[in-house]
C-alpha cells in the first residue's frame, strides 16, 4: 500500500501556494521540513489553552503543561525504542545535543594521547565539538575516508579505530551524500575497541526506523524540525549509566536538587540536562509530528521517498553534464541527492530554479571537510519527504534542463 499523497498534500498548506507565479516545489527537507496543520494547530491550542511554565507550579495549568511535556518525552522514547524516559533529553537541536555530549562526556573522559574518530562526511555539528575536545585535552582527531562509490571505507575505519580511541562520532545518514552508513557495524566495532559511539541521527530519524535497543548506540541525536516538528526542539538519547555519571552541560534553574552558597547538587535524569525554561510548545508539536509520521508509517514514507529518489536519479543520469555525488546503490541511499552541473556554480542553479518555483539548497551543507576531500567547493542538493510528488520531480528535472540555456550554453 502506498501513501495517500492527496490527503497528505492537504495537510501542508505551505506547499499549496505559488512562488514566483509557479506552483511551489519544496525540495529542501534535509534542511528543514514543513509542518502539517495538525502540528501547527496543536501548538496553537497549547498556547491558547495550556501555556504555563512547567515543574514549578502547583496550579492546574502548570501541572497540565508539565504532563504534556512528559508525554512528549514518552512519545519520543517509544518512537526510537529507547529503554527509559530518563534517557531522553530535550535540547534545542542536534547541534546542542552533540555539544552536550562533547562538553559533559568528552572533556571528562578523553585524555591526552587518546583518539577521537569521525567520518569525513560528518556535518560540522559532529566535527567542531570534537575538535574542541581534542584541542583542550590534547587528544588526536582522526578522519575516516570514503570508497570510490562515496560509501564509508570500513577498512579505513577499522584501521583508524584503535585501543586509543575513546569516541567514535558518525552520522547514521549523511546530509550531503545521502548514504545510509553501516551504523550498526560502526557502533559494534567502536564497542569492541572500548570506545563509545555518538551517532548523529538528524537525517535518519525522520526517514527510517531508529531502534535504539537494536543499534545499541551510546548517544543518538536528532532535531524536531527535520521530522515535521517545530524548530527549537531536539533530542539527545543517552545511555543511562553514562548520563548518570556525567556532569551537567548548562547550569541554573530547574536542573538542581539543592543549592548552597558554595556548591550545589543536581536533579535526577533527565532534568539534570534541561536547565532553564524549556520549549514546551515545541515538545507538544514534536509529539504530534511523531503521531503524524507513525499514523502513516515510517516504512511507507521511506518507500515513497525512495520511489521519488530513484526516479529523480534516473532522470538526472540521462543529463550528460550532471555529476551526482553519492552511491548509485539505492539500498544504501536515503532521499538526498547532491549534484553539480558542469561549469555552473550551485548558487546560480538554485537561483534559476527558484524562478521556476523550485526550492533546493546550494552550498557546502555544513560539511566543508567533505567538500575539500571531494575536491569541490559546493553542490546543489535536493531532498524529498513524504509530501513530494513525481510531478514535482518532473518540474525539477525540466527546470534543471533550462539552467544552461539561461546562462548562454546551447543545451
Ligand atoms: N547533522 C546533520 C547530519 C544535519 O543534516 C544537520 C542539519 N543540517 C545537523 C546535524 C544540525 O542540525 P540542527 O541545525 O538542527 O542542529
Amino acid at each position: 500500500m502506498s501513501i495517500d499523497i492527496e490527503k497528505i498534500r492537504k495537510d501542508f498548506p505551505i506547499l499549496n501556494q505559488n512562488i514566483n507565479d509557479k506552483p511551489f516545489v519544496y525540495l529542501d527537507s534535509a534542511a528543514t521540513t514543513q509542518k502539517p496543520i495538525q502540528v501547527i494547530e496543536a501548538m496553537g491550542i497549547y498556547n491558547k489553552l495550556s501555556n504555563a511554565n512547567i515543574h514549578r507550579g502547583a496550579y492546574t495549568l502548570s501541572i497540565r503543561a508539565t504532563e504534556m511535556y512528559d508525554e512528549a518525552r514518552k512519545r519520543v522514547k517509544e518512537f526510537i525504542n529507547a529503554p527509559y524516559d530518563e534517557s531522553i533529553i530535550f535540547t534545542k537541536n542536534t547541534t546542542e545535543a552533540l555539544n552536550l555530549v562533547a562538553f559533559s562526556y568528552g572533556l571528562e573522559n578523553v585524555n591526552s594521547g587518546d583518539e577521537i574518530v569521525v567520518l569525513i562526511s560528518e556535518h560540522h555539528s559532529n566535527i567542531l565539538p570534537w575538535q574542541m575536545v581534542a584541542k583542550k585535552n590534547n587528544a588526536k582527531l582522526k578522519f575516516v575516508y570514503l570508497n570510490d562509490d562515496y560509501t564509508v571505507d570500513m577498512k579505513d575505519f577499522k584501521e583508524k579505530v584503535t585501543e586509543k580511541t575513546k569516541i567514535v562520532a558518525a552520522a547514521h545518514i549523511s546530509n550531503v551524500l545521502g548514504t545510509i552508513n553501516p551504523i550498526k557495524e560502526i557502533i559494534d566495532y567502536a564497542h569492541e575497541m572500548n570506545a563509545i559511539a555518538v551517532i548523529d541521527g538528524a537525517q535518519a530519524a525522520p526517514h527510517t526506523k531508529v531502534d535504539i535497543e537494536k543499534l545499541n548506540a551510546d548517544f543518538y541525536a536528532f532535531s524536531g524540525h527535520k521530522m515535521l516538528g517545530p524548530m527549537g526542539i531536539g533530542v539527545l538519547y543517552g545511555r543511562r549509566e553514562l548520563l548518570e555519571k556525567m556532569g551537567p552541560f548548562l547550569s541554573g534553574g530547574d536542573m538542581i536538587e539543592y543549592v548552597e552558597e558554595e556548591s550545589s547538587t543536581f536533579a535526577e535524569l533527565p532534568y539534570k540536562f534541561e536547565a532553564g525554561t524549556q520549549n514546551v510548545e515545541a515538545a507538544v508539536g514534536l509529539k504530534v509530528a511523531i503521531d503524524y509520521i507513525e499514523e502513516i508509517g515510517i516504512e511507507k514514507i521511506k518507500n515513497h521517498e525512495m520511489e521519488l529518489t530513484k526516479y529523480a536519479m534516473e532522470k538526472m543520469n540521462e543529463i550528460p553534464y550532471i555529476t551526482i555525488y553519492g552511491t548509485k546503490d539505492i539500498d544504501k541511499k536515503s532521499s538526498v541527492i547532491s549534484f553539480n552541473i558542469e561549469n555552473i556554480h550551485p548558487h546560480d542553479v538554485a537561483t534559476i530554479l527558484d524562478s521556476y518555483g523550485v526550492a533546493l539548497r546550494a552550498g557546502h551543507h555544513c560539511a566543508q571537510p567533505l567538500m575539500k576531500y571531494l575536491g569541490i567547493n559546493a553542490t546543489c542538493r535536493v531532498s524529498f519527504y513524504l509530501y513530494n510528488t513525481i510531478e514535482e520531480v518532473d518540474i525539477f528535472i525540466e527546470s534543471l534542463k533550462n539552467v544552461r540555456k539561461w546562462l548562454g550554453y546551447g543545451s
